[in-house]
């Protein structure tokens, strides 16, 4: 009964504590750089949510040998590398520096990329835990809702993080100009007002924008019940 459920995990309470139905455990790091990346994404506050979960879920952050995020749905584990999230980090640094942004800039994109990561495997979650089919769309689907409704403030950063992302083909789960535009227009069609940053940033493209309204709420409908009220707080 995938409706139900997601009736549920779509209750975020904003501000809330968080999900007693998810924790988080950092694993030691072993080397300097790892040590840095385990800092990033604690400071980064990316895997604080209020998002109810059907049933519990561990988040676990560990050196690995590539490079990678995971579900594991026997375990009901997400696993993110410290090696990902330093090259996340890089990455966004470099663009950054390119473009001589700030460094508040380069934070924000940092920390709202870090946010789309763990939505997107939080994605995949939600999707084998509600015996849907898995897909990487469908778990950008579900990153899109669950992201636009517990990080509202970190929504149009998202669409521009995983916009500068989407040339980068070795990062896992966020590369791909297509999967970035789809990534935004759903964020964008959320809230087009309060988001119009996305459209005016160009990372939604200027003749999908009018339509990504509509899009979102075919989403929204198709993969749950929605209960607007609990999200405008
Ligand atoms: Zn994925």
């Amino acid at each position: 009964m995938p409706h139900s459920l997601l009736a549920l995990v779509l209750t975020s309470t904003l501000g809330a504590a968080p999900s007693p139905d998810l924790t988080v455990r950092y694993e030691p790091a072993g080397s300097p750089r790892a040590e840095q990346a385990m800092t990033v994404l604690k400071e980064s506050e990316a895997l604080k949510t209020g998002i109810k979960l059907p049933k519990p879920v561990e988040v676990v952050a560990r050196d690995c040998d590539e490079p990678s995020a995971t579900w594991d749905g026997e375990e009901r584990r997400i696993t993110i590398c410290y090696s990902l999230v330093g090259e996340i980090r890089r990455t966004l640094t470099g663009i950054s520096q390119t473009e001589e942004a700030d460094a508040r800039t380069t934070d924000h994109r940092v920390d709202a990329a870090l946010t789309v990561l763990f939505h997107h495997q939080l994605g995949h979650a939600l999707g084998a835990m509600n015996g849907l089919p898995d897909s990487e769309g469908q778990a950008d689907q579900f990153a899109a809702l669950t992201l636009a409704s517990d990080a509202p403030k970190r929504v149009a950063h998202a669409a521009e993080a995983r916009h500068l992302l989407a040339g980068h083909t070795d990062l896992d789960h966020l590369s791909g100009q297509d999967e970035s535009a789809t990534f935004a227009c759903l964020l964008y069609g959320a809230d087009p007002a309060k988001h119009a940053r996305i459209a005016q940033g160009g990372w939604v493209p200027a003749e999908r924008a009018p339509l990504c309204a509509g899009e979102y709420n075919r989403v929204k409908s198709a993969i749950g019940a929605w209960r607007p009220s609990r999200l405008t707080q």
